[in-house]
């Protein structure tokens, strides 16, 4: 790979910015000062030091959230936060995008990855990746609730859904739920609910396929591990 496009890829700057940048004489490519920007490197094998510090380069970025609400998941907004604006500036640099959505009002766990390939797998309806919602519900939560949803319900559109796993921790006055699906339709639990007539008053995410939350305060996040990332794929 040339040496100039695989720092602009790493957030280096521009080609341009990065030519200036190597024409100055801080890069070292296995010991050898690399002032030309058509310099090829091999990324896997090859030390690359600019101004001292080794650069480790990688394409891809996989990231694990807990959303807090009142933010969009979205990489950019008129008016709100966006998940994107919780990320620090090195992370940024990736340019990553939310894998699917949660609404502004719901929290919990978001991928975020630049890695097309893979968010389009696990968003795709043939891979049916389970996904676990904890939610509050107004009113009672019932057995005939459980086997409704284990049937799948019709939403508001005339959409069949496939069958979901509701379990009920707390029942009345006010309910609380844990859900598993395995479909990311547009409010798709707030709608399930809808169609058996029950209103969500608190959303969360809490688990994706192999992946939890653990310990991940409100708006912090982490890279995934190289096991993960393989779990996923
Ligand atoms: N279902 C919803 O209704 N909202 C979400 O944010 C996620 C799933």
């Amino acid at each position: 790979m040339r040496i100039d496009k695989m720092l602009a890829n790493m957030g280096y700057g521009s080609r341009k910015e990065v030519k200036k940048l190597l024409k100055e004489g801080g890069l070292q490519v296995n010991g050898e000062v690399v002032k030309d920007g058509k310099s090829h490197v091999n990324p896997e094998t090859d030390t690359v030091v600019l101004h001292g510090e080794e650069v480790q380069y990688r394409e891809f970025i996989y990231l694990l959230m807990h959303k807090p609400p009142g933010v969009i998941s979205a990489t950019e907004d008129q008016n709100d936060e966006t998940v994107i604006d919780l990320l620090q500036m090195e992370d940024q640099i990736f340019e990553p995008f939310p894998v699917g959505r949660l609404d502004k009002d719901t929290e919990g766990l978001l991928l975020l990855t630049n890695d097309g390939q893979l968010s389009h797998q696990l968003l795709s309806p043939k891979r049916h990746v389970p996904k676990t919602y904890f939610a509050r519900i107004e009113g009672e939560v019932t057995e005939s609730d459980v086997k409704a949803f284990a049937a799948g319900v019709t939403l508001d559109d005339g959409y069949e859904t496939k069958p979901g796993k509701l379990t009920i921790l707390e029942s009345a006055p006010q309910s609380e739920i844990e859900l598993v699906i395995t479909e990311g339709k547009f409010h798709q639990v707030k709608r399930m609910f809808e169609a058996v007539g029950k209103k969500v008053t608190y959303l969360k995410r809490i688990s994706m396929g192999p992946l939890g939350l653990g310990d991940l305060e409100l708006g912090e996040y982490r890279e995934l591990t190289e096991e993960e990332v393989t779990m996923l794929k």
